[in-house]
């Protein structure tokens, strides 16, 4: 049997794994055993799976593995913040940022190498697509992660306490791969993290946040950006296909599925001059009247030739306060990680474009470069 004809136990949910070990006429309680070492202990060689007899381990590295992502670097911030590239079969790279926290550690994680839906201000949208994650190339950054720790079995002491997918990519259009990946997250043969710190992030794919709904009760974060749908069709292209109304029509009944007071967190990339003024404030406590939410502003994150810039502090804390004043709890992400180019919107790996859009916003660097226009001429309109 060659390499590439193994299965990869790594991606594979509890029932799927049982489902395998009774495909080669073994037991299925094997599943959890393997599990265990898998993603409790780290392991990725069945000669360390000491309760696993010999015969069946000999059985499993003849048609089994366990393989994650190449890593192909790995920085730790000044603040602590810890960044991964890693290469996916695909052949592009993707990265994982590693937040610590008072009491908590959240793993930022891709499902994606690049993104189709080219928000404007984003720098993975401005890379193109090329592929989506397998269930073990997502649920791989987080194995990776903790074992960048050492290995600990209590899950109480791991690393990773909370996972968000708002990595690379747009989860909801890698469905099957993403929801196997954050299945294994919660499970407690997997990593044990509870439903609520694990949050899926979507730009606003509306109907599958109804799939998400049937099939999972994982946090969701909205990213809104906008208040009206003539400025989110330009900062959000998908809006074009499902509208706000649409759009918060699904997530509402995704919360309300989702019950015991849970709320939506609703992300708002603060673009200057763009989508930052009272009046933007004012349409948005308007927009989210009957939406249980928090609200999460993220100041934009600059990188080369966006053609946006961050708003002043001034400005965020006026916006901030707006919506405070409207009873919304409202935050403000602090930038984690910028000296290793980690911050929100910053990552971009290595993606081997298929859509050409890398090529054509290329050109718009080198006409910059050319033209030498101010950054924040571009793209506005
Ligand atoms: N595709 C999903 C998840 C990944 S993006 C989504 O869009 O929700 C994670 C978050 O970072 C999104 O809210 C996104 O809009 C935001 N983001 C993208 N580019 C950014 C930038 N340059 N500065 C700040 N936030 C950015
Ligand atoms: Fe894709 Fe999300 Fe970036 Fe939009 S913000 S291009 S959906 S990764």
């Amino acid at each position: 049997m060659t390499e590439t004809t193994k299965v990869n136990l790594l991606g594979l949910t509890q029932p799927q794994l049982e489902g395998f070990f009774e495909s080669i006429g073994e037991k299925r309680f094997r599943a959890g055993q393997v599990m265990k070492w898998i993603h409790h202990f780290g392991v990725d060689d069945f000669e360390a799976m000491s309760n696993i007899g010999k015969a069946l381990r000999e059985k499993l590295k003849a048609c089994a593995e366990i393989r994650g992502p190449e890593i192909v670097s790995q920085d730790i911030s000044s603040d602590g913040t810890r960044k991964w590239v890693v290469r996916v079969a695909s052949g592009s790279c993707v990265e994982t940022v590693y937040i610590p926290q008072a009491g908590r550690g959240t793993l930022c994680v891709s499902s994606q190498a690049g993104c189709s839906l080219d928000c404007s201000f984003c720098s993975t949208g401005k890379q193109g697509f090329n592929s989506d994650l397998t269930a073990a190339e997502i649920i791989g950054q987080v194995w990776i992660a903790n074992k960048s720790f050492g290995t600990v079995p209590a899950k109480i002491d791991r690393a990773v306490t909370n996972v968000v997918m708002m990595g690379m990519g747009e989860p909801l259009l890698n469905f099957d791969n993403a929801v196997a990946a954050m299945q294994i997250m919660m499970d407690d043969l997997g990593y044990g993290i509870s439903k609520r710190k694990v949050t899926l992030s979507t730009s606003g794919v509306a109907p599958m946040i109804d799939e998400l709904g049937k099939v999972i009760d994982v946090s969701l974060a909205l990213s809104l950006h906008a208040p009206n749908d003539a400025l989110r069709d330009r900062l959000v292209p998908i809006n074009r296909k499902y509208p706000l109304a649409v759009v918060l029509d699904a997530c509402k009944r995704y919360i309300s599925r989702l019950g015991e007071k849970r709320v939506l967190t609703v992300e708002y990339t603060l673009l200057k001059d763009v989508n930052d003024q009272p009046e933007h404030a004012a349409q948005m406590i308007e927009l989210l009247r009957d939406v249980p939410c928090k609200i999460n502003l993220i100041p934009f994150n600059p990188f080369p030739f966006s053609g946006y810039e961050r708003p002043s502090n001034n400005a965020i804390r006026r916006f901030q306060d707006l919506l405070h004043q409207a009873g919304h709890n409202v935050t403000v992400r602090t930038t984690r990680g910028e000296d290793i180019d980690a911050a929100c919107g910053q990552l971009v790996g290595q993606v081997m474009d298929r859509t050409r859009r890398s090529e054509r916003h290329i050109t718009v660097r080198q006409l910059g470069d050319e033209a030498a226009p101010s950054p924040s001429a571009a793209n506005r309109t």
